[in-house]
């Protein structure tokens, strides 16, 4: 009968104890989240956890003693290799590294690798790797990365033909192997595609497949259903079974898909305020890319974005278009008019003069008010000149000191003869000479007393009133008429702005003096400002620094 020592016994117990605690941490090892590996000096594999089929797909024992380097992405081998080398040099050390590691299913995986020198301890000899898959948190890295570098492009160009083929050419490779942008006109046809594929030589047959199903009534699959019923399309994998309806539309696009190796596709379209005004399509032709829902909504924030920029760009077109055939338009109509209206004062006030000197007053009063009308058309056309000149920042200013009671007394003297109803006042004056173009002040002062004047019908008075601030003169045209509701108020100085009721209707006008003469009481560094109260009547006031900041005699935008 064998008898144990207690000793034996002991040692026994311990044994056991280590092996349990070595199966312990083999299966901690085993079952982490993290892969494991030991490599040697040399970069060959000596041991990897079961872990790694999650990481990267392969077994243990299929990269035994295999190197590390062959698996890595060529453009992340260089950084690997120059670490890898440092860390043989640090015994005890570590170092962390991103790179990509081939998948076995042929994608690249992005790794975050800790490696931990241990070559000089006896118990394991070896240089220790954590790996950890970090493809997904990288690929949402990199659509951030793409969304905001299509959203500088777009914005940073109205010119859509360009913007559009870098965008295409940002998304190839990294998120297809090739991509469409495709354009409809008003019509509904499209007007024009941008292409990038991988293979710079398989554009054509990218076109050559749009061209071979564009007109068919209606499509199963691809750019034109996009279009057509204005829904995001997703197919992960390209099968036989989906392209089979394609073919079974047009046999000829067999071979063109054949040749192209599609292998996944996603497509959305490009929508305005409801409307399809395009689509962007993305095609893999690698078996590891598979679009999936992450990408597709990818898809649908850049083509929001870029759907976004070319309603913006077609906003700015008209707005320039419009602005070119309205501009040049009054610019030219008013410099035609200006000359015809300037001979034909000449002549009414010639005739005038001698119908008075014959005697025929009733005849001579009748030209008296021809010329009153005149002066009138005379003041629209310049008017309508100075909002082109303002447009094109032409306004011309000639500056001077000049006697601001002198201009407005000559202001009144002009306007009060338009008016039989009203009395045009001048309370107050002003003692410094102010700094300024005289005409131009005039001209807006004009403005508000003609407006003074159609804006109370019913009145009788109207008064210039004109005070000595500290730094400006001010003054002010007090109408008794029919005010202005508040809500214009902030309007009026806008170009074209009319006041829009029923009862403003019956004045004429073009919604363009009060818009000249903010811009002329600005050009002086002065503001215009109105107070009024609907049916008390107005009153429109302007500042005129005593010295401009701007001193130069003539002032001419460039
Ligand atoms: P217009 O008189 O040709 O319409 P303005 O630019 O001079 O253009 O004026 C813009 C609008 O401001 C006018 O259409 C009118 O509704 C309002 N307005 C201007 N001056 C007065 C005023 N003195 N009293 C009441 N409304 C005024």
């Amino acid at each position: 009968m064998a008898v144990h020592s207690k000793k034996d016994t002991a040692t026994t117990e311990s044994q056991s104890a280590l092996e349990r605690n070595e199966e312990r941490f083999r299966a901690l090892i085993q079952h982490s989240a993290d892969a494991i590996q030991l490599l040697s000096a040399e970069g060959n594999i000596l041991y990897s956890s079961d872990s790694i089929e999650r990481v990267l797909g392969y077994k243990p024992e299929e990269i035994l003693g295999a190197g590390a380097a062959p698996y890595l992405h060529p453009d992340d081998l260089p950084l690997f290799l120059e670490r890898f080398t440092s860390l043989l040099q640090m015994p005890g050390g570590q170092v962390t590294l991103e790179y990509r590691v081939k998948h076995k299913n042929g994608s690249w995986a992005w790794i975050e690798a800790t490696g931990s020198n241990y070559l000089h301890d006896p118990h394991i000899q070896a240089i220790v790797g954590n790996f950890r898959n970090i493809t997904q948190r990288k690929q949402v890295e990199e659509r951030q990365r793409l969304l905001n570098e299509a959203s500088e492009k777009l914005v940073s160009s109205l010119d859509h033909q360009i913007t559009l083929q870098e965008i295409v050419q940002l998304l190839v490779p990294s998120m297809a192997d090739y991509c469409r942008i495709a354009l409809l006109d008003n019509q509904q046809q499209i007007k024009e595609i941008v292409v990038n594929h991988i293979e710079p030589e398989k554009i054509a047959l990218v076109r050559e497949l749009y061209e071979q199903y564009k007109d068919r009534a209606s499509s199963s699959h691809g750019l034109q259903r996009l279009l057509e019923t204005g829904q995001s399309e997703l197919i992960p994998v390209v099968t036989p079974e989906v392209i089979a309806p394609l073919a079974q539309e047009n046999p000829a696009v067999l071979p063109i898909i054949d040749a192209l190796d599609l292998t996944s596709y996603m497509g959305t379209p490009l929508i305005v305020h409801d409307r399809v005004i395009g689509a962007i399509t993305f095609s893999s032709i690698q078996p590891q890319r598979r679009y999936t829902n992450e990408d597709l909504a990818f898809v649908e924030e850049l083509a929001r974005r870029i759907a976004l920029t070319l309603d913006n760009a077609r906003l700015y077109q008209e707005a320039q278009k419009a602005i070119a055939l309205r501009d040049d338009f009054i610019s030219i109509a008013s410099h035609e008019l200006r000359t015809p209206v300037t001979s034909l004062k000449l002549y009414v006030q010639a005739v005038q003069k001698q119908l008075v000197r014959r005697g025929e007053d009733h005849l001579a009063s009748s030209f008296t008010k021809m010329d009153a009308q005149l002066d009138k058309l005379t003041l629209l056309i310049r008017d309508l000149l100075n909002v082109s000149r303002i447009e094109l920042g032409k306004l011309d200013f000639q500056k001077d000191l000049f006697d601001l009671n002198g201009v407005i007394k000559e202001t009144l003297e002009q306007i009060q003869p338009t008016t039989s109803k009203h009395a045009i006042r001048i309370e107050g004056k002003i003692d410094q000479p102010v700094w300024g173009d005289k005409d131009r002040i005039g001209q807006a002062l004009t403005n508000l007393l003609t407006n003074a004047i159609k804006y109370s019908p019913q009145a009788d008075t109207i008064i210039v009133r004109v005070t000595a601030a500290q730094d400006a003169a001010v003054v002010s045209v007090q109408d008794f008429g029919i005010g202005i509701e508040k809500e214009h108020t902030n309007h009026l100085f806008d170009r074209f702005y009319r006041v829009n009721d029923p009862e403003e209707k019956t004045y004429p006008g073009l919604g363009i003096g009060l818009y000249i003469a903010n811009e002329i009481i600005k050009r002086h560094d002065g503001t215009l400002s109105v107070e009024s109260e609907k049916g008390q009547g107005s009153v429109f006031s302007f500042t005129l620094p005593y010295k401009s900041s701007t001193l130069s005699p003539r002032d001419v935008d460039a």
